[in-house]
């Protein structure tokens, strides 16, 4: 479900109901007039609660100012949150208690266990502390028994921490931040970053890492666009998959 038009979200939400119905899923775009009210779009949610059709509901950040995502993110039913933001999900992922992971982070997890070398006993650094994608990732690779350093806007010497990482995630939202010389010979690098950069007059989109010259000292580097991104979805689907199963157990 989408809440005005904000171009990226735009993007988001036809790609997601695009890719759930290419699987067989009935995805469906709901979209909302800007100047819808918290009270008309939390009645709608409660409306998707009820609905027994309804697997999964997904409401696409950030909503128009009038409206709290928080109060939103609270009322959708748990057992249907297939974004994993929900309180419930995310108190259960931080117990390693089943449940409907944040799609970014476990999307991240499975590009990480691609490369086939084992998440125990390495040293991950995730750089950035949000709720959406650095702290999960850093409790899922916490779980798969990495040893975690979480960066953010106010660690010291961010560089030379990321130097010791044999897993690097940047989950930042500054172009190019991650320079080749921050990254560890033969370290795995994901690159959670999304950021829209004008190059002569026309929109590209960039990660947080510097992927042309980080690829060349990297073992593993995941590309922006291409990277997490796809997975993100990927892991969304599988998301409303478990949400479906779980709720006809
Ligand atoms: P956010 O703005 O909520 O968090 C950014 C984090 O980066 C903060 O914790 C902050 O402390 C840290 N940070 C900012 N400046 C820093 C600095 N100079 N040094 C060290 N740390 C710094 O962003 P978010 O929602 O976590 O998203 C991060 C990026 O990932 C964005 O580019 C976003 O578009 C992208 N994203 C991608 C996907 C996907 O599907 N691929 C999903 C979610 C977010």
């Amino acid at each position: 479900m989408r809440v005005g038009s904000d171009p990226a979200s735009e993007v988001y939400v036809r790609n997601k109901a695009k890719k759930a119905r290419e699987l067989g899923l009935e995805g469906t775009e709901l979209i909302h007039p800007e100047t819808m009210s918290e009270a008309e779009l939390l009645a709608e949610v409660e409306r998707l609660n009820r609905d027994d059709d309804v697997d999964g509901i997904l409401v696409q950040l950030p909503l128009p100012k009038q409206i709290d995502p928080m109060k939103v993110i609270d009322a959708i039913d748990p057992a249907k949150d297939v974004d994993g933001f929900h309180p419930i999900n995310v108190g259960m992922l931080h117990l390693g208690r089943p449940s409907l992971a944040p799609c970014t982070p476990a999307g991240v997890i499975r590009l990480i266990e691609s490369t086939g070398q084992p998440i125990e006993g390495k040293h991950a650094v995730v750089i950035g502390r949000s709720d959406i994608v650095g702290k999960p990732v850093a409790a899922l690779l916490l779980q798969r028994h990495a040893t975690v350093t979480i960066c953010h806007s106010r660690t010291r010497d961010l560089a030379a921490i990321a130097r010791e990482a044999d897993v690097l995630v940047a989950a930042i939202g500054k172009a190019r931040f991650v320079t080749a010389d921050m990254i560890k010979p033969s370290a795995i690098v994901i690159d959670v970053g999304i950021n829209r950069l004008i190059v002569d007059g026309a929109g590209k989109l960039a990660g947080d890492v510097d992927f042309n010259a980080a690829s060349e000292v990297a073992g593993w580097i995941t590309p922006v666009p291409g990277g997490v991104g796809p997975m993100t979805i990927a892991m969304l689907m599988k998301n409303t998959v478990t949400a479906a199963e779980r709720r006809r157990a």
